[in-house]
């Protein structure tokens, strides 16, 4: 059964490597298509690689990665334990947000990759993976530390992205990092829950 969807995550990989779906191909270094436990019940899902990913091809591999690290581990919760990856696969210019073109132009290989994984639970991090899936325009900080059910079988929780939260470096009662603190914990706790409630065979 692993290796079955580890080589289906791999082949989903080769398929995407050479993608050319959008203009975001032509000033990427790297494609970064993200990586993790290929059986994952808990999945990570970003904005875009930025200049560390680009230039690595990993996920999540520069200060706020470093940081997205540091938040699991706070809870018990190691990084190769979970699956991490972006809405869009190729660092957009600048590192702004992407266009919806370049993310709908994306959507199927994040669509795959939550197929092929099925998590039980998918932790969006900031407003453009939180808006992209839930389909609202409403912002993270209306919609983070609550669950959502997302397609039937997964729940999607929205935090707030560790980018912001190295903008916001406060640790004071209400402050982004104090919320995010809180927010960990939930999905930890609600982890335990979804798993204790569909144990995988
Ligand atoms: Fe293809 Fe996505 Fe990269 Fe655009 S961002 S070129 S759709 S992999």
């Amino acid at each position: 059964m692993k290796a079955t969807l580890t080589f289906s995550l791999d082949y989903l990989a080769q398929v995407v490597r050479d993608c050319q779906r959008c203009p975001l191909h032509r000033s990427r270094t790297n494609l970064v298509f993200g990586e993790g436990n290929p059986e994952a019940d808990l999945m990570f899902i970003g904005e875009a690689p930025g200049e560390t990913e680009d230039q690595t091809g990993r996920p999540f591999v520069g200060k706020a990665g470093q940081l997205l690290t540091q938040i699991l581990a706070a809870v018990g919760i190691q990084r190769e334990e979970v699956y991490i990856t972006n809405v869009v696969k190729c660092r957009p210019p600048g590192n702004r947000v992407p266009t919806k073109t370049e993310m709908d132009a994306c959507w199927d290989w994040l669509a795959a990759q939550i197929a092929l994984i099925n998590p039980f639970l998918i932790v969006t991090l900031g407003n453009t993976p939180t808006q992209k899936l839930l389909g609202t325009t409403e912002g993270i900080t209306q919609l983070r530390g609550r669950f959502f059910s997302w397609k039937g079988n997964i729940e999607v929780f929205p935090m707030f992205h560790p980018s912001y939260l190295l903008r916001n470096p406060s640790k004071k009662k209400g402050s982004p990092k104090y919320l995010t603190w809180l927010d960990i914990k939930a999905v930890k706790e609600r982890l335990s829950l979804l798993r204790s409630r569909n144990r995988k065979s």
